[in-house]
């Protein structure tokens, strides 16, 4: 039996967003009509939010010490947090059980649904079962998860054994960094993707540019951060129309500075954002498009895009991201007459500066 379902208000509509007040109509999920018409509804109908990029495997350590204290200052240490193999959060993982790394990812990914998020890109570490245990931790949840994987030995012809192994049960590889290992497993894991037509995720220009060279190199489809990115680098990854996703609020907790988004976006190049560690970020779209209006002072209709229609473009997830009739996304509604909310004029500028996961009234499809 088919389900219908209508629902009203001021609508976000289209790829390049407009607003206009009227209705939607689903069928099956299916967005069947549009209509505008004036209506008593304070309703905000917006896209969900794409995070696109995660590792919330990350769960099982939530508030570490990020550095060293002195006086009343953090120095960041972010190698000794998060880098390979013996960083503080891989012998966290190691010492985890699978079970507790399951159910821990489960409690984010709800947390995820419930703050407007209907779609994310996990960098998982842990080789095929750690790809297993997110594919665990997803089922049954409403949301759109890509794994992106990861090998967990680099000797010999396992490499090449393990990657396939991998590939057959993620949606693609996620590498934590082209100086990370050694460039003949880099281009052999770069070959096995491509075999299986998957896409290859790389971190790249983190912390300085010195991995940026090398990871252009293996031709990804997708480079993390860019936090250092260089003109020269910025124009190659457009010529090549690669995409970037930058993660602002991870930028600034690990102190490795801001990464240079306007230029990425007179260049052309399609740039999504991520909510990076969950041990350094809730996942909390929100407040990466505050701080990219705030701090970055990116214009309020390139944010939204970036954090709803870029992000599914990244994640191969096209029936997502914006509201048109044909497509069937998910779609939250906000409360516009909430106390945060009440007296707006402008949905897209409201939304993107100031709405909070609590102005949520419920999400659809
Ligand atoms: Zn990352």
């Amino acid at each position: 039996m088919s389900s219908e379902q209508i629902i009203s208000g001021k609508i976000i509509l289209g790829p390049e967003p407009e607003v206009i007040e009227g209705y939607i109509c689903l069928r099956d999920g299916v967005i069947i009509d549009i209509g505008e018409e004036n209506t008593s509804s304070e309703n905000i109908i917006s896209p969900c939010l794409v995070n696109a990029h995660t590792h919330i495997g990350d769960s099982v350590l939530k508030d570490p010490i990020l550095g060293k204290i002195v006086g009343n200052r953090v120095e960041r240490d972010l190698d000794s947090l998060v880098k390979p193999p013996d960083g503080l959060k891989h012998r966290i993982l190691q010492a985890t059980p699978q079970s507790r790394l399951i159910e821990l990812m489960k409690r984010t990914i709800s947390d995820m649904l419930g703050t407007g998020t209907s779609a994310f890109a996990d960098f998982r570490e842990g080789g095929v079962p750690g790809t297993l245990a997110l594919k665990n931790a997803l089922e049954g949840k409403n949301i759109i998860g890509r794994i992106l994987g990861r090998i967990s030995r680099t000797e010999g012809n396992y490499v090449e054994y393990e990657a396939e192994r991998l590939l057959k049960e993620s949606d693609g590889l996620g590498i934590s960094g082209a100086l990370d290992m050694d460039k003949n497993v880099l281009e052999t894991l770069r070959q096995v993707a491509a075999a299986y037509k998957k896409p290859f995720f790389i971190h790249a220009g983190e912390k300085n540019r010195t991995d940026i060279d090398s990871a252009l190199s293996l031709d990804p489809h997708v480079l993390v951060h860019m936090t250092h990115a260089e003109s020269h680098d910025l124009k190659q990854v457009a010529d090549e129309q690669k995409s970037v996703v930058i993660c602002p609020r991870s930028n600034f907790i690990t102190g490795v500075g801001m990464s240079p988004v306007k230029n990425m976006l007179d260049l052309g190049i399609t740039v999504a954002v991520g909510t990076d560690n969950v041990m350094l970020n809730s996942p909390n779209m929100f407040a990466e498009m505050e701080a990219l209006v705030k701090i970055f002072g990116i214009e309020d209709r390139q944010v939204f895009m970036m954090c709803t229609l870029n992000g599914a473009s990244i994640l191969n997830a096209n029936e997502i991201g914006y509201i048109a009739k044909g497509l069937s996304p998910k779609i939250m509604v906000l409360n516009g007459s909430s106390d945060n909310l009440t007296g707006i004029t402008d949905p897209i500028r409201g939304i993107v500066r100031r709405a909070r996961p609590d102005d949520i009234l419920t999400v659809i499809n």
